[in-house]
């Protein structure tokens, strides 16, 4: 089989998973998650005509020639409802949030104002009809859809979802992901530490992915490089929406995964990609008899600590925000200037663990240093990945180069304005 390409690759799982059904949660339970249904105002935010600052609720035709005192009829309190009408010459001390009393068209902050008495106010501005009110359903109407059916639940759609009084939201349900590591070679975390072996880093490396990506993952273990007991393993993984097998997915003699899980009733889409690191890498789908709505997904990853991650964030990452009801499915990916000249040979598509840093108006992209795909602080180190196209015959220092960005997608190291 002909080695795909990592967009063809992309495409071909994303072709094949489908969005989970819907399920209700609790809003205290759902950020991050995704509407799976439009939801509509059930009332008109404010309700009522309110002021927008602590002040003086008033006639704007009072005002054409100031100062001018007026005096004050009643004090209202955000919450309180007015009870009585704001007649020419007279006023409403009135607090933010506040209903606008009949008779007053206009506020007047407090700091526009002078204290006279109790009961008198100077105005020291003219102002127009419908200043500092805020009226009625200009922040969200009865009956409009104010969110619709594929919104990913940020802090700002939870307040939304708060202000339309939705403690039970409908939402695509998670993936369940199990988590398998393979090899005889491998020392499980509560193992005592063997010099021969090697640690189970990716087993945490992808559960923290999956976290990463709002699901809880399930870890399955090590399985021994050995058929019978693969099997079991890969029997107990395949019950879950999700499989992610570590290891194994080579051609070498004890490379047991391909031939097992295929033997399980998996039929495989690909497994390998035209990408460094990371080219061992399979896909399949196992359809359920019992159900034939129900798959389950099976990612074969490098054993590679650095592979096994890079290719979590091409191909599963993708498809498990697509099962969870995103739009978005992608990395964010950015420009930048390659600080160093990069080799390449024609072929693959490479991922290079890089640094950025603020150059100028942009960013300046830097190799986190040695690549190697066992290398785990390259990964560790770095902000994103350079994608370096497979046709690239190298790259010059001072290139423009693309960077999907890894961590910090959304955060930065300062706060990037001057007030
Ligand atoms: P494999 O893909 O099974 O041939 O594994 C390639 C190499 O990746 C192995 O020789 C190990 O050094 C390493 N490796 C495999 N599985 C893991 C794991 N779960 N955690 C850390 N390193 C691993
Ligand atoms: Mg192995």
């Amino acid at each position: 089989m002909e080695h795909l390409s990592v967009t063809n690759a992309q495409k071909c799982i994303l072709e094949s998973v489908r969005l989970l059904a819907a399920e209700s949660a609790g809003l205290e339970q759902s950020l991050g998650r995704v509407l799976a249904e439009d939801v509509r105002a059930n009332r008109d935010i404010p309700p009522y005509d309110v002021s927008a600052m602590d002040g003086y609720a008033v006639r704007s035709a009072d005002l054409a020639n100031v100062p001018v005192t007026l005096e004050i009829i009643e004090d209202i309190k955000a919450g309180d409802m007015p009870g009585k009408t704001v007649q020419a010459g007279r006023c409403a001390r009135i607090m933010t949030g506040a209903p606008v009393p009949q008779g007053a068209d206009a506020v007047i902050r407090v700091e526009d104002t002078e204290w006279v008495s109790d009961k008198k106010v100077q105005i020291n501005v003219a102002v127009k009809s419908g200043n500092d009110i805020r009226l009625q359903g200009e922040g969200m109407r009865n009956g409009d859809v104010v969110l619709t059916a594929g919104t990913e639940i940020t802090p700002g759609v939870t307040g939304v979802l708060a202000t339309v009084k939705r403690a039970q939201v409908q939402v695509y349900r998670r993936p369940r992901v199990a988590i398998l590591s393979t090899g005889n070679e491998l020392e499980g975390m509560d193992d005592p530490v063997d010099p021969d072996k090697i640690p189970n880093s990716n087993s945490y490396a992808l559960m923290a992915q999956v976290q990463a990506l709002g699901m809880e993952p399930d870890l399955l273990g090590i399985a021994r490089d050995d058929p019978a007991e693969l099997e079991e393993y890969l029997r107990r993984g395949l019950r879950f929406d999700v499989l992610l097998v570590s290891g194994g997915t080579s051609v070498g003699v004890h490379d047991y995964v391909r031939p097992t899980i295929e033997a399980l009733g998996v039929q495989m889409k690909f497994w390998r990609v035209a990408m460094k690191p990371g080219h061992p890498v399979a896909f399949g789908v196992l359809q359920r008899n019992s159900d034939v709505t129900s798959k389950a997904f099976v990612f074969g990853l490098p054993g590679n600590p650095v592979s096994s991650m890079v290719c979590f964030e091409q191909f599963v990452a993708p498809a498990l925000r697509r099962m969870m009801g995103h739009e978005r499915l992608f990395r964010r990916t950015m420009a930048a200037r390659l600080t160093h000249k990069l080799k390449h040979q024609p072929g693959r598509t490479e991922f290079v663990r890089v640094t950025l840093a603020k150059d100028g108006g942009g960013y300046a992209a830097t190799s986190t240093g040695a690549q190697g795909s066992g290398m785990l602080l390259s990964m560790a180190r770095a902000d994103g990945l350079l994608v370096v196209p497979a046709e690239s015959t190298g790259l010059a220092a001072g290139e423009q180069v693309t960077v999907q960005l890894l961590d910090g997608t959304t955060f930065q190291g300062e706060a990037g304005f001057r007030e």
